[in-house]
């Protein structure tokens, strides 16, 4: 079905999403609305959050109301005000040339007055969250006797939070021959039970899985040790000036916990949680949708019923247990046509949770190193001159300080004069970040290691040490690795790269920590061998091949290196796949 005119819907409410922007059904529209139009059995409905829930069930629905009936016909319920209220203002744009079609949103936290109020003027559609409506039904002021269709959107939801005694009072005040229509993203627990318990003989309809191929989400992971999950986060922002994210937490501490650190921290960021009122809900959510909030961080839960189109990001600070939740939250980027970026920040023990997800979803996850320092000083200073050359310049009032200016800082050349004003902006990141530790934990395993240094390798200034076992000794980079880290007691070391010869080798540790290193590994033993480690004096193969160079950083040891700057395009060298550790192979790669 190409077209919503193949839909048979009336002519009204086609004009009115055509209006909307809606040009043909998507998936689960194609299959729920000639379903509803032409029978008047009980349906499960399944499909992923995004993908037009609402108007499957708000279509036909508004097409099947009897408009000179001015009683209520059809009873929506949803667990959350912000679902109540979105779920009605999309309604109404349906039945927008629709005359005298009333829907009305009832919901807690409000005058109930002004809500009985509207209802006496009658609404064939009303749309309620759970504890409200029966409210209004025990008050005799909601009448559902003539209730033809109840839908419950998000039901699984409803349960969860805890209303299925409303449930049971609202349902059980509406006739038995009714309509029972179940919207829900997941096929949990919860909806089977409600299907048990509210539902006669449904059928189930459902939408195939997202093909990830298909849709415009990355799914990226970082892996750190747990301790460093936040700055991970903060990492993230940093390198992400615009960005625009939700952040998952699995409980309301952790959400608090997150949030305070990214505000104290000075980001734009707030969260979202069932803790919250009503009122400050509802402020978080409106300065979220409007962008005075950069970052959210909110429980599953409590972001339901949040409806922005364009997040840059959603961010799994943990992954959720069931892999349908995390198919939930990242269904929540790269909609509307825009790209997104799904993380997930796990440790070293959760890739089985990636690989379930995988399985279950088809979702394929890459790992990327959690950006470092100098990627993001990078970042932020090309951010920052951006923002200096696009500024508005008012000319004429600053005309007036101009001779000052000029006298101040007359002792200042151009270049110079750059540094300053630059400076005092970046300081801040700089001071940071010039000495930011490699957070993230070292893949086991050769091929994986190669492939990582060669990334870090760029970033991240090394010095070079000489080792006296090598192969012979059965020294492997795997075994290296774990020297390294006993010796220095941490396993987040940068360990660039690393070159096993028969009888001894060579790596490279991050600079600054290499004398602690060859002190811890002094006198140790390996395979018999008592061991010595020291800086390497043989002549570097290439010196300009890392990054780094002038941010502050240590000494100056690595002159002549060429003068290497990124310009800011793909850093990663296509598909590159070495296997050995020969240095004549890097010194020929530009990079
Ligand atoms: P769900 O309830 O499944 O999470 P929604 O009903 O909230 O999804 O719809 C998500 C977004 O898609 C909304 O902004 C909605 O207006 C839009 N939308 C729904 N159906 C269509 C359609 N057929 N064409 C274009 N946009 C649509
Ligand atoms: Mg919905």
């Amino acid at each position: 079905m190409d077209s919503f005119i193949e839909t048979g819907l009336k002519p009204e409410i086609i004009a009115a999403i055509t209006d909307m922007g809606f040009e043909k059904p998507t998936p689960i529209q194609v299959k729920a609305i000639p379903q509803l139009l032409t029978s008047d059995r009980d349906i499960i409905a399944l499909a992923q959050t995004g993908t037009g829930k609402t108007a499957a069930f708000g279509l036909p629905t508004v097409h099947l109301t009897e408009v000179s009936d001015r009683s209520t016909q059809t009873i929506i319920l949803c667990p959350t005000r912000e679902l109540c209220l979105q779920i009605a203002k999309d309604l109404n744009n349906f039945a927008k040339k629709i005359k005298g079609l009333n829907v009305l949103a009832v919901y807690g936290g409000t005058s109930i007055d002004t809500q009985i109020r509207a209802l006496k003027k009658g609404a064939q559609i009303v749309v309620g969250t759970p504890g409200r409506t029966k409210d209004l039904i025990n008050r005799r002021r909601l009448n559902l006797e003539n209730v033809e269709r109840v839908v419950l959107d998000e039901a699984d939801e409803m349960l969860t939070m805890g209303f299925k005694d409303d449930l049971d009072a609202i349902l059980s005040a509406t006739p038995s021959d009714k309509t029972t229509l179940l919207f829900s993203a997941t096929m949990s627990r919860e909806v089977l039970r409600i299907s048990k318990d509210y539902m006669d003989d449904p059928i189930e309809i459902k939408v195939a899985k997202m093909n990830v191929g298909a849709t415009n989400v990355k799914h990226i992971y970082h892996q750190v040790q747990a301790r460093d999950r936040y700055e991970v986060i903060k990492r993230i922002a940093d390198m992400n000036p615009d960005i625009y994210a939700i952040i998952f937490c699995r409980t309301r501490r952790e959400t608090m916990e997150v949030a305070n650190k990214l505000m104290y921290d000075g980001y734009n960021a707030d969260v979202l949680n069932g803790d919250l009122s009503q009122g400050q809900r509802d402020e978080v959510m409106g300065k979220f949708r409007q962008k005075q909030i950069q970052i959210l961080v909110a429980t599953d839960v409590a972001a339901r019923g949040l409806d922005v189109d364009d997040l840059t990001h959603v961010i799994n600070y943990n992954l959720p247990d069931d892999p349908e939740v995390y198919v939930h939250r990242s269904g929540r980027t790269g909609r509307a046509g825009k790209s997104g970026i799904s993380i997930a920040v796990i440790h070293s023990r959760e890739t089985n949770k990636l690989r379930d997800i995988d399985r279950k979803s088809g979702i394929q996850f890459t790992k990327e190193p959690v950006p470092n320092g100098i990627d993001i000083c990078q970042t932020q200073l090309m951010s920052l001159i951006d923002k200096v050359k696009s500024v508005d310049v008012d000319e004429k009032t600053i005309e007036q300080f101009m001779p000052s200016i000029y006298e101040k800082l007359e002792h200042l050349d151009r270049e110079e004069l750059i540094k300053h004003f630059v400076s005092t902006e970046f300081n801040r990141f700089l001071d940071y970040y010039k000495n930011a530790r490699d957070i993230n934990i070292p893949d086991r395993g050769d091929r994986r290691n190669e492939r990582r240094s060669r990334d870090e390798r760029r970033r991240t200034p090394y010095t070079r040490l000489f080792i006296n076992v090598g192969a012979s000794n059965r020294l492997d980079p795997g075994r290296l690795i774990g020297l390294i880290n006993q010796g220095l007691d941490s396993g987040n070391a940068g360990i660039g790269k690393i070159e096993i010869l028969r009888n001894f080798s060579f790596f490279e540790i991050e600079q600054g920590i290499e004398n602690d290193l060859i002190d811890a590994l002094k006198g140790r033993n390996f395979e018999g061998v008592p061991l010595s480690v020291e800086v390497s004096q043989e002549k570097r193969s290439s010196g300009g091949d890392r990054g780094g160079r002038g941010y502050g950083g240590g000494g100056g040891h690595r002159k002549g290196g060429s003068d290497r700057r990124r310009g800011g395009g793909d850093r990663r060298s296509g598909g590159e796949r070495r296997s050995g550790g020969d240095s004549k192979r890097r010194r020929r790669r530009k990079v």
